[in-house]
């Protein structure tokens, strides 16, 4: 049962990355807009996220719509992916892919609020968005396989290479609302499930991000950890992106900290 160092490597550097282009790019810029970039550092970063999202990868529109709705509506019948609406992760995630499709078409009908603000690149996402794009994708993963795989077993990896995108959205989509605990009340469902993201990055603290959607920092307690956010504190501190409050990178800002204490000692006091 042992794998080849190679992919190993593949396996890792494909899923972390990935998941980090979601989480950084797509949502917490795209979707969220909780820091602002260059255009120049826009074009280089959505490049990437085409590059290491490969066969899976989203278009920065479909996914700050379907995010938004997510946000607005969430745990409801108009949540594009609740575990509380969907029996199990496969028919959850089905949905989603329809509503995502249909964005792309333009036969979903897109509420005004949730459309718009998102980064716009129509050639690279009309390239992306191709089935032939996907196929090529997936044959340099085949191929990398092929090369290196040494058992038939190792070949059972490939799918999620192909569908690594909806394979961390159900893992978000399903978990994060599902399993863990909650520091704030809230109306919907949301968790956190892992105290240590490091298996989506952050992604994974649902309960506090529904609670703080506009915080680049999706950990809010002294022991939680988000990888994300310390890629965004370097990148600040590198002059690469800009945050919108600039106070948060002290991080043990009087304001920010007393902000969420404040808040959470509230959210943690029992109801009446
Ligand atoms: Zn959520
Ligand atoms: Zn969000």
């Amino acid at each position: 049962m042992e794998l080849p160092v190679a992919i190993v490597l593949f396996f890792v550097g494909h899923w972390t990355l990935s998941v980090f282009f979601q989480t950084f790019f797509l949502h917490r810029y795209g979707a969220h807009r909780m820091f602002t970039l260059s255009k120049g550092w826009e074009r280089f970063f959505h490049f990437c996220t085409f590059l290491f999202q490969g066969s899976s990868y989203l278009n920065p529109r479909g996914y700050a719509i379907l995010h938004r709705m997510h946000h607005a509506y969430s745990d409801t019948e108009k949540d594009p992916h609740s575990p509380v609406i969907f029996n199990n992760p496969f028919s959850m995630m089905n949905h989603t892919r329809d509503i995502y499709r249909s964005i792309n078409l333009g036969t979903f009908p897109v509420e005004e609020r949730f459309d718009g603000g998102y980064p716009d690149w129509p050639l690279l996402d009309r390239i992306a968005g191709r089935w032939l794009t996907s196929l090529c994708w997936g044959t340099a993963y085949t191929a990398f396989y092929l090369a290196f795989a040494t058992q038939w077993w190792h070949f059972l990896l490939l799918p999620i290479h192909y569908l690594m995108g909806p394979v961390h959205g159900a893992i978000v989509n399903w978990f994060g609302h599902w399993a863990g605990y909650r520091n704030f009340d809230s109306k919907d469902a949301s968790r956190n499930t892992l105290i240590f993201d490091f298996v989506t990055l952050g992604e994974l603290f649902q309960n506090n991000h529904h609670k703080y959607g506009m915080r680049p920092n999706f950990a809010v307690r002294w022991f939680e950890i988000d990888p994300t956010w310390w890629a965004i504190r370097v990148f600040a501190k590198l002059g690469i992106l800009k945050l919108r409050d600039e106070r948060l990178l002290t991080s043990r800002d009087e304001r920010e900290a007393t902000h969420v204490t404040d808040e959470l000692r509230e959210a943690l006091e029992p109801a009446e």
